[in-house]
C-alpha cells in the first residue's frame, strides 16, 4: 500500500529525496527449502513532507509480511543493559514521578528497560509482540502482554492497571504507520501530569552520517525534533525535553507532556530546532547530494570488485542485518560477492532476501580462504578487523566501503589502519 499523505500531519506536498533500489523485506532471510521461491520486492522510497519535514517512505508493507514469519527478539548486549540502566535513572532523576507509579514500556523485548525502573522502586508493565521475548520478561517477574500496542489495548490496560506516570517507547515509533492512533492510545493510558518517552533514530545523524542503510521497509519515519514538536502539538501534547544521543548511529531521546502539563519546556528543543535549520535537513537539496555520493561510491566499488573477479579472486561479504539488504540492492553486490558471513548464530545457513546468497559463520573465512572479505556492517569496521586479524596475517584483506573505499591488508595493519 502506497499513502499519499504525510504520516504526521497529512498534507499532500511531499517530495521524493531519495530513490533506493526494490528489495524484498530486508529482514527475510530465508532456509534452504525456499531459495527456489521468488521473494516479493518493495519500492525504497524516501519523501520528505514539504509542510513538517518528516522524511518518510510512504509504501507501507502489510505487517503480516514484514513480521510475520519472523519472530524477533532483540539480543541484549552488555551495553545496551548499561544503557537502559542510566536510561532509567535519567527519566526518573529528570520527570521525579510519584513513587511506585505505573511505568509502561512499549517494545519491552526481554524486559530490561523495565527492571531497571523495577530496581528503583516503580510498578512495571511491559508490552511486546514477540512471543519468546514476553515469555522471557514474565518468567524474569516484569509482567508482560504478548500483543501489539494500539487504543484498544490501552483502554484495557487502563482499566485494570490504572494510569501510567511514564511511557516508555525505544525505536519503535518509526515503525508505525497510523502514529496518530498510536498516540491517542498513549494519551488514554497517561495521568494527568504524566510523560510519554522515546528514543528514535535522528534525521541529522542520517544525514550527517550517510546511514543509508537504515533505510529498509520496517522503519517508516526518519525524525527531526521540528517534525515532532509540530506533531505532537497537533496531537494535544507538548514536545518539553529533546538530546541527541549515540544508540544505533546516532538517535535522540524525546518527553512528551500532555498539554497544560506542570513541566517547563527545555531550552534544548529549541537548540536542536535551530541546529536542525542550520544543516538543513528539512531542504531536498542536501539528499541530492547524498545519492549523488551513493552513485559515485556504487561506480568506485563496481569497477573494483569487477576487476577483481575477472582475476578469479574470492571475494566475501562480512554482515547480513536488515541494512544489509538495502546495500546489496542499493551497491549492486550480489554478483560479485561468493557468499556472506556474519556472527549472529540466527542467521547461519540462512539465504540473504532476494539474491539468495548463503550465510556463514564467521569461522568460515578460515576454511573458504576467501581473498578479500567486504565489511557491509560498516559501523562495525574497527571491531570486525580486530577479532580477524588471524584472516589478515594469513594474507587476506579487508575491504571498507563505507565512509570510503579502503583497503585493509596484514601489512598495514601494523601502521594505521587499526590503532
Ligand atoms: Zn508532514
Amino acid at each position: 500500500m502506497r499513502r499519499s499523505d504525510c504520516r504526521l500531519c497529512h498534507f499532500k506536498d511531499l517530495e521524493l529525496i531519495l530513490k533506493f533500489i526494490p528489495t524484498p523485506v530486508g529482514d527475510s532471510y530465508v532456509p534452504v527449502e525456499k531459495i527456489h521461491q521468488k521473494q516479493e520486492e518493495f519500492p525504497l522510497e524516501l519523501f520528505l513532507c514539504k509542510t513538517c519535514g518528516c522524511a518518510q517512505l510512504l509504501d507501507v508493507v502489510n505487517p503480516k509480511i514484514l513480521y510475520g514469519n519472523y519472530i524477533y527478539q532483540t539480543s541484549i548486549s552488555l551495553g545496551l543493559v548499561e544503557h537502559f540502566n542510566r536510561y532509567a535513572k535519567e527519566v526518573l532523576d529528570y520527570l521525579k514521578p510519584a513513587q511506585a507509579s505505573l511505568v509502561i514500556d512499549i517494545g519491552s523485548n526481554d524486559g530490561t528497560l523495565l527492571k531497571a525502573f523495577k530496581r528503583q522502586g516503580m510498578k512495571v508493565l511491559g508490552i511486546d509482540p514477540a512471543p519468546e521475548a514476553s515469555k522471557s520478561a514474565n518468567a524474569a517477574g516484569i509482567e508482560t502482554l504478548n500483543d501489539y500496542f494500539r487504543e484498544e489495548l490501552a483502554r484495557q490496560i487502563y482499566e485494570q492497571h490504572g494510569p501510567a506516570s511514564i511511557i516508555t517507547a525505544n525505536n519503535v515509533i518509526a515503525n508505525i504507520d497510523d502514529l496518530p492512533s498510536f498516540i491517542r492510545g498513549i494519551r488514554t493510558l497517561l495521568s494527568a501530569d504524566g510523560c510519554f518517552v522515546f528514543e528514535t533514530g535522528y534525521m541529522v545523524d542520517f544525514v550527517q552520517g550517510k546511514l543509508i542503510d537504515t533505510i529498509y521497509h520496517e522503519h517508516l519515519s526518519y525524525f527531526t525534533v521540528s517534525c515532532m514538536e509540530k506533531f505532537f502539538r497537533e496531537q494535544g501534547m507538548e514536545l518539553i525535553y529533546a538530546e541527541h544521543i549515540p544508540t544505533k548511529g546516532g538517535s535522540f531521546r524525546v518527553i512528551v507532556q500532555l498539554k497544560g502539563g506542570k513541566r517547563n519546556v527545555s531550552p534544548m528543543v529549541q537548540q536542536m530546532i535551530q541546529q536542525e535549520n542550520k544543516i538543513g535537513v528539512g531542504d531536498p537539496a542536501i539528499y541530492r547530494e547524498i545519492s549523488q555520493e551513493v552513485e559515485e561510491w556504487k561506480a568506485q566499488l563496481s569497477a573494483w570488485l569487477t576487476d577483481m573477479k575477472s582475476q578469479g579472486k574470492k571475494v566475501a561479504g562480512y554482515g547480513a542485518s536488515v541494512g544489509v539488504t538495502t546495500l546489496l540492492y542499493l551497491f549492486d553486490l550480489a554478483d560479485k560477492l561468493d557468499y556472506i558471513v556474519d556472527d549472529n548464530p540466527a542467521r547461519y545457513n540462512l539465504y540473504t532476501p532476494g539474491h539468495h546468497l548463503p550465510v556463514f559463520s564467521s569461522d568460515e573465512i578460515y576454511k573458504r580462504n576467501p581473498d578479500y572479505v567486504l565489511i557491509l556492517a560498516w559501523r562495525y569496521n574497527e571491531p570486525i578487523i580486530k577479532r580477524h586479524k588471524k584472516f589478515l596475517n594469513e594474507g587476506g584483506q579487508f575491504i571498507l566501503f563505507l565512509p570510503k573505499l579502503e583497503i585493509v591488508s596484514g601489512a598495514q595493519l601494523n601502521q594505521d589502519a587499526v590503532k
